[in-house]
C-alpha cells in the first residue's frame, strides 16, 4: 500500500494546558536542538517510505513553540527527503500567540500550506480554566498575520464541555473565530483524562464535568449553527468550508497507511503498527544506532483491519464505503459483522449511496453504536 502521509512529532510545549495527556513537556532549547538532530536522522532512515508523500502533518505538543531557526533546518532537510511536487497539504499545529510575521515567512517559504491553530476559546475564563496563555487579540492577530502571508487553510480547534460553557459562550466564540477567516474547526468536548491537572483538580472535587446530555445537547446547536455558516461536518468532530477538509486527516479515518517520525510517533506500515518510544534518551540511542526503539509495535490481524476500518470510518458522515470494504478485505460488510443487520434494524445505521452511516442524530454517541461491533 502506498505511503501518502507522514506525521512529525514534536513533544515541546511552552506551558502544560491543564486537560492535557499527549506526550509533551517543558524542554530548554539545547534539548530542542538535540530533538531535531535526531529528527533529521530519523527522516533519513526513513526515506525509502518517503517517496509517494502527498501530505505532512507537524504536529505535538506544540511545534510553533520551536526556535525559527530550528524550524528552518527541519523544513530544510524535509525537502531534502521529500519531492514537495507531490505535496498538496502541509500542515503545522501552532499556539496563536506563536504567530509572528517572521514566522509566517519561514513557513511560507518553505510551502507550508495549512496551519492548524490550538484557539480552544477566546473567553478570558475559560481560557484561565484550561490553562491556554493566549487571549482573543492574538487569534485575531495570528488569523489576520497568517492570511496575510497567503496560508488560507486555517484550523481552529475548539474545545467544549468546561463548567464555563453554555450555548451563548460557544455561539459568541464561533460567531468571531468564523468572522476571522478560519476555514476549518475541529471541536471537542472535553474529556478528562488521568495524570491531568483537571482529572486532580476532579478528584479533589474543585469542578464537575458538563453534565453528558447538557453536552449533547451543545454539541447538536454547534453543528447547526456551523452549517448555517457553511461548514459541512465531514467526521464526528470536524467541519470544513467546501474544499477545506484535512486530506492528512483522512488518511487515518480512511484507515490507510502513514509514516510517522518523532518520540511518541504512531505510524501504520505494512499492517503493522509503530510506536515511538515516549522518552527521549531511548528516543536518541535508538535513531542514532539506527535502531529504533519503540513504544509499542503491534501486528494488526486481518480481523483487527476490519474492525477499524469501520471504527474509523463510521466517523465520517459519508461513512464507509461497502464496495472499498469488500474489495480490502473480500467479504462484505455483513460478513463480517452479522451484528450491522440487527444494527440497521435498529435505525443505528443505514445505508445510503453503497455507504454504511450512523444517522446524524446518533453521531454524538457514536462511541458506543461502535462498542456494540465488538
Ligand atoms: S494542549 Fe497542546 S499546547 Fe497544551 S499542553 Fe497539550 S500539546 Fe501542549
Amino acid at each position: 500500500m502506498k505511503i501518502k502521509a507522514l506525521y512529525i512529532h514534536i513533544p515541546f510545549c511552552r506551558m502544560i494546558c491543564s486537560y492535557c495527556d499527549f506526550y509533551k513537556m517543558v524542554a530548554k532549547p539545547s534539548l530542542q536542538t538535540e530533538y531535531i538532530n535526531h529528527l533529521i536522522k530519523e527522516l533519513e532512515l526513513k526515506k525509502p517510505y518517503l517517496k509517494d508523500i502527498q501530505t505532512i502533518y507537524i504536529g505535538g505538543g506544540t511545534p510553533t513553540a520551536l526556535p525559527l531557526h530550528l524550524l528552518d533546518f527541519l523544513f530544510y532537510y524535509l525537502h531534502q527527503n521529500i519531492d514537495f511536487t507531490q505535496v498538496k497539504e502541509f500542515t503545522i499545529e501552532g499556539n496563536p500567540n506563536d504567530i509572528t510575521e517572521e514566522l509566517t515567512e519561514l513557513l511560507v517559504k518553505w510551502n507550508v500550506n495549512r496551519v492548524s491553530l490550538g484557539v480552544q476559546t477566546l473567553h478570558k475564563e475559560k481560557l484561565k480554566f484550561l490553562n491556554r496563555n493566549h487571549h482573543e487579540k492574538e487569534v485575531r492577530n495570528a488569523v489576520a498575520l497568517l492570511k496575510k502571508a497567503g496560508i488560507k487553510n486555517i484550523n481552529a480547534d475548539i474545545i467544549f464541555g468546561t463548567p464555563q460553557d453554555n450555548w451563548k459562550l460557544i455561539r459568541s466564540d464561533l460567531t468571531k473565530i468564523i468572522n476571522m477567516g478560519v476555514t476549518h474547526l475541529s471541536v471537542y468536548s472535553l474529556i478528562l483524562e488521568e495524570k491531568t491537572i483537571l482529572y486532580y483538580l476532579f478528584q479533589k472535587n474543585q469542578f464537575q464535568p458538563m453534565n453528558p446530555d447538557t453536552e449533547a445537547l451543545l454539541y447538536n446547536k454547534i453543528k447547526g449553527f456551523l452549517k448555517k455558516y457553511g461548514f459541512k461536518q465531514y467526521e464526528t468532530s470536524n467541519f470544513a468550508l467546501k474544499g477545506k477538509e484535512s486530506i492528512h486527516n483522512l488518511t487515518y479515518w480512511n484507515n490507510e497507511s502513514y509514516a510517522g517520525i518523532g518520540s511518541g510517533a504512531s505510524y501504520y506500515i505494512d499492517y503493522i503498527r509503530y510506536t515511538n518510544i515516549k522518552n527521549l534518551n531511548s528516543y536518541f540511542k535508538g535513531v542514532s544506532t539506527d535502531q529504533l526503539i519503540f513504544e509499542e509495535q503491534i501486528v494488526i490481524t486481518k480481523e483487527e483491519q476490519m474492525m477499524e476500518e469501520m471504527m474509523l470510518g463510521l466517523r465520517k458522515t459519508e461513512g464507509v464505503s461497502l464496495r472499498n470494504f469488500q474489495d480490502k478485505f473480500h467479504c462484505t460488510i455483513e460478513e463480517a459483522f452479522p451484528k450491522i443487520k440487527q444494527l440497521i434494524r435498529e435505525k443505528k445505521l443505514f445505508i445510503k449511496k453503497n455507504h454504511i452511516i450512523i444517522p446524524e442524530s446518533l453521531q454524538f454517541v457514536a462511541n458506543s453504536i461502535l462498542m456494540e461491533f465488538v
